[in-house]
């Protein structure tokens, strides 16, 4: 029977199963997602969610799009796999769609993962400053409370230590700084004041390194995972003429912010910034295949022109680049465009906004932040002190919210103290009814 079967399910789980993140714990079955369509997904027994959470930021055009699906098939009938020493038509075709997106004029450089577009991002940074005459240039200045990725290089760049400390030594060259934050600015400042000092702050900790070692400056526009912190707009400008006065590139790690979740192509483009480099992967094929990005200004790349063999960027990356995935990402970003979702994500995260504001005036709800559809809810014990909820309280809300179909998550770091941030990023093509639901869920469960 059914039940038999997903008991057998529930038990090969347990016993054959590493989940990401969170052990196996028997009193909580495993959610084993089946079947997904629009903004929902269903799992085994037949329950169905609202997935707040996009997968893990990933599903912007939404579930169940066949046109995908044909995409992928069509080129793995045609074409199923040729690495990028050589090339292949949906990744050219790929990478001039890329540079409309990114306004601009960027080389594509493709791989699976968004810790490994990061990687390549800093081996392209410290290779050309070492052939641009600057071998001296390896480090690399991040922010606390960023998450870059899970591998030694772009965990170094990660900024919450509960992610970190048992995995240490991390790659060396990794420098952090403190990232503006709207709800705990100090007092007697304004956010711009304090968004400009702890600019002012990188730049000394750049002095203090010596500018003629640093390679790059690594950031999200809005730090994601860390809390959904949305920076005063001066402050991306300003760490840009930084980078710029001192020669060091600017990355922007835009793995969530792009392909529409914060109401712009990318993340930058609310700030009038032109990144050096750009990083990117999730959205790119709203995670129906694992592909990802590090795109490089033209400029950067002409010292890897060389005759020189030693001189080109010793990099391979197998499946970076997979055809298929390739091919299917151009039918994402397609439907992103003839749906204009980059819109819809401006609006309805607007209108959604608007909607949940009430909320903070509950006395746990501290501070709300968004843009597009990108939402943090920041809970705190106690709204004067702004001490943080614990991260049970959060897991709590998690829970209700989920209890009442709605998946959300939450943030932070458990070992710095902030975890407390209430975090959502739906479908970027979800429903008015669906947009209807999430408000809906969240008033209830904080009338709780
Ligand atoms: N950068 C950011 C901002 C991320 O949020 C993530 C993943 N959550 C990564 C990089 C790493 O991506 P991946 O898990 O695909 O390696």
């Amino acid at each position: 029977s059914d039940q038999t079967f997903q008991n057998r399910l529930y038990e090969k789980d347990e016993k054959y199963m590493w989940h990401h993140l969170k052990p196996y714990q028997k009193e909580q079955k495993p959610m084993v997602i089946e079947r997904a369509n629009g903004a929902w997904i269903t799992d085994i027994e037949g329950n169905s969610y609202l997935d707040g959470m996009s997968g893990l930021w990933c599903v912007n055009v939404g579930y169940g799009r066949d046109e995908m699906v044909e995409a992928a098939t069509e080129q793995l009938y045609k074409m199923p796999f040729h690495p990028l020493m050589n090339s292949h038509v949906p990744g050219i075709q790929l990478s001039e769609k890329l540079n409309h997106w990114l306004k601009g004029n960027y080389r594509i450089f493709f791989s699976n993962s968004g810790s490994e577009a990061n990687e390549t991002a800093f081996k392209i940074a410290r290779q050309y400053h070492h052939q641009n005459g600057e071998p001296g240039r390896y480090k690399f200045i991040s922010r606390y409370r960023s998450y870059h990725g899970n591998t030694f290089g772009s965990l170094a760049a990660t900024g919450q230590a509960q992610r970190k400390y048992r995995y240490e030594p991390l790659a060396p060259g990794f420098i952090h700084v403190h990232a503006p934050d709207e709800y705990r600015v100090p007092s007697g400042q304004t956010y711009e004041e304090w968004s400009l000092e702890c600019a002012h702050m990188m730049e000394d900790t750049i002095l203090w390194e010596r500018p003629e070692t640093v390679a790059g400056v690594i950031m999200e526009p809005m730090i994601t995972g860390g809390g959904v912190l949305i920076p005063h707009p001066s402050y991306v400008k300003k760490v840009e003429e930084i980078c710029k006065k001192y020669g060091i590139l600017f990355i922007n790690d835009e793995v969530i912010c792009g392909f529409g979740r914060t109401g712009e192509n990318f993340g930058y483009q609310h700030y009038g910034v032109e990144p050096d480099i750009v990083t990117m992967a999730k959205g790119i094929t709203s995670g129906y295949l694992p592909l990802a990005a590090t795109a490089v200004k033209q400029e950067l790349y002409e010292p890897f022109k060389s005759e020189e063999e030693s001189d080109h960027f010793r990099h391979v990356n197998t499946f970076g680049g997979h055809p298929a995935a390739c091919n299917l990402a151009i039918k994402n970003l397609e439907i992103m465009e003839a749906e204009q979702l980059i819109d819809r994500s401006k609006k309805l995260g607007a209108k959604l906004r608007e909607e949940i504001q009430p909320l903070e005036d509950h006395p746990n709800v501290g501070n709300i932040r968004q843009k597009g559809l990108l939402f943090g809810i920041e809970l705190v014990k106690d709204k004067k002190t702004k001490e943080p909820a614990s991260s049970e309280m959060v897991g709590e809300k998690v829970a209700q919210c989920k209890s009442k179909g709605l998946i959300i998550s939450k943030n932070g770091d458990t070992v710095a103290g902030y975890s407390n941030t209430l975090t959502m990023a739906p479908p970027l093509s979800m429903t008015d009814d669906d947009a209807t639901m999430i408000v809906r869920t969240l008033k209830e469960v904080f009338q709780e």
